[in-house]
Order: structure tokens, then C-alpha cells, then sequence
């Protein structure tokens, strides 16, 4: 999936095995606040992943960092062994936990992407590993 696919290289993330997308995410926001990008150039999530966000996302807490509409969506897929191969998307916390807790070994991935409903704006930001550290995933 293109959005699972950043130009910019994420660092490590606060847990063990994780990577996180926040700072890549934050120079593309400047680049678009600058002017160097408009806002059609980063507000292109697929009609997928707008699906996603619609119906299997969880709200995110704070309001688009493009728009400023109150319809930033937090998704959430999967990927691994036994996943399918476009990602098993995950609606919550609480159903990435169970899935953690029934999968045993390593090798699952969780990717966390931002998409906006309203202009389409989206961001990978963070990958992590599932399972193992199920208590604070
Ligand atoms: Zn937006």
C-alpha cells in the first residue's frame, strides 16, 4: 500500500522494535505551512484508506493538521504471518490486544496512519511490533 511507503526514513520509537514517523511527518507539515508543498500535493489518501479511516478507525484526539476539520481518523493495520497481504486492519486498542494475545511469536507489525475524512490529508505514523508486550502496545 503507497501509504505504508514514506519518502522520509522514520527513527526509533519510544518501544523496543518500534518506528516512528512523527518528526517525517512534522517537515512535511512545515513544507506544506511554508508553501514549498500545497495542500493537493499531501491530501491524497486513497480511496481505500478513506474507507478505512470512515468505518474501522478510531477518532484521532486532536483536529487535522492540514484542514483543521475534526475528522482525523487513526488506522490501524497489521502485518505478518498469517495477515493478509494488503494488512488485517485492526478497528481499536482493544482489538489490536486480542489479536496480540492469540497470536504467539514474532513478526506481526502494526502500522498507524493518520487520514483526515475531510481533505484526504494522510500520514504514516508509526510502525510496532504486536505481541510479546501486549500490556503497553
Ligand atoms: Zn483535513
Amino acid at each position: 500500500m503507497p501509504f505504508l511507503a514514506p519518502e522520509s526514513g522514520g527513527r526509533p520509537g519510544t518501544e523496543p522494535g518500534s518506528v516512528d514517523y512523527r518528526f517525517a511527518r512534522r517537515q512535511l507539515l512545515h513544507r506544506v505551512r511554508s508553501g514549498e508543498l500545497t495542500q493537493a500535493d499531501v491530501c491524497d489518501a486513497q480511496h481505500e484508506l478513506l474507507r478505512v479511516g470512515r468505518n474501522c478507525a478510531q477518532r484521532a484526539r486532536h483536529d487535522c493538521p492540514v484542514c483543521g476539520e475534526h475528522e482525523l481518523r487513526l488506522a490501524r493495520f497489521v502485518f505478518g504471518p498469517r495477515m493478509p497481504a494488503g494488512g488485517r486492519v485492526v478497528a481499536s486498542r482493544s482489538e489490536l490486544l486480542k489479536l496480540a494475545a492469540r497470536t504467539s511469536g514474532p513478526g506481526l507489525r502494526c502500522y498507524t496512519v493518520e487520514v483526515c475524512l475531510s481533505c484526504r490529508w494522510n500520514h504514516l505514523l508509526d510502525i510496532t511490533p504486536v505481541g510479546g508486550r501486549a500490556g503497553d502496545a
